[in-house]
């Protein structure tokens, strides 16, 4: 529990800082991505330099990633609940990342069972979650490799369960501790975000994430959340007083 309070208390403080700076760097950032846009077309007969302009292109759009994530971040989370057909919800995510996997020669096989036809959560966030966990899988599973997805709801439970299961690298048990922690990230290029405002999705909908992984061997993570049939009188309050 104090893990737990101290968690929230950092991520408060740094979201307020990261929102007043994220703001202050996306005007800037356009003007120069616009610049950058005019040299390579400027220099599109010379390569050297095309290529330099190329670099800043896709520089500023990692910032532009980056900053979106912070925001994203930083925002609370304000739910927007509805009812949602599961099978198209989840193959729709899928397809969100089907480019990026098949460019790794990687196959994401999806499978439901006993899932529930329909439930009730804010497909827009619920989306992100699985996109992150999506990408996640991707970075860590080598050339040719399978992501299993899993949708299922444990018999007399009332808990929708998705989880996303790679043979990826896996995560040592000294990072497991620290994967939610804001801006932790073991990539040169991550932004150590994505489980972080995934974990604050999945809170808010009143769920968990559970991890397992095995260093070498692969990782599960596994998304828990609460299928209610309908809107509950408690869900409108939370609505209405706009949290
Ligand atoms: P990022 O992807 O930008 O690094 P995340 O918050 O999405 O940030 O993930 C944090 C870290 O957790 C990653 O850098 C990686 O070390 C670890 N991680 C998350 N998912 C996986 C996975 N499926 N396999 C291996 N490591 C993972
Ligand atoms: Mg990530």
């Amino acid at each position: 529990l104090k893990r737990e309070v101290e968690r929230t208390r950092r991520l408060a403080s740094v979201g307020k800082l990261a929102a007043g700076v994220a703001h202050e760097i996306r005007n800037p950032l356009s003007s120069i991505k616009g610049f950058a846009t005019y040299f390579s077309e400027r220099y599109k007969d010379n390569p050297n330099d095309l290529n330099i302009a190329q670099i800043m292109i896709k520089e500023v759009d990692r910032l532009n990633r980056v900053v979106g994530q912070l925001l994203e971040f930083a925002r609370p989370v304000s739910l927007t609940p509805k009812r949602v057909p599961l099978g198209t919800f989840v193959d729709s995510c899928v397809k969100l990342v089907s480019m990026r996997a098949r460019e790794k020669g990687i196959t994401i096989a999806t499978a439901f069972e006993e899932a529930p036809e329909s439930v009730f959560l804010d497909p827009d966030k619920i989306s992100q979650v699985l996109l992150n966990l999506f990408l996640n899988a991707i970075e860590a599973t080598e050339q040719g490799g399978t992501i299993n997805v899993l949708v299922t709801r444990p018999l007399g439970s009332a808990n929708l369960v998705i989880s996303v299961t790679d043979t990826g690298c896996g995560i040592s048990e000294e990072n497991r501790a620290h994967i939610f922690d804001p801006y932790f990230t073991t990539k040169s290029s991550g932004t150590g975000l994505g489980l972080a405002i995934s974990h604050n999705i999945v809170e808010s909908h009143g769920g968990e994430i559970r991890i397992k992984s095995i260093e070498g061997e692969g990782t599960a993570i596994t998304l828990v959340i609460p299928t209610k049939a309908e809107q509950t009188d408690h869900d409108k309050k939370l609505l209405d007083s706009g949290c």
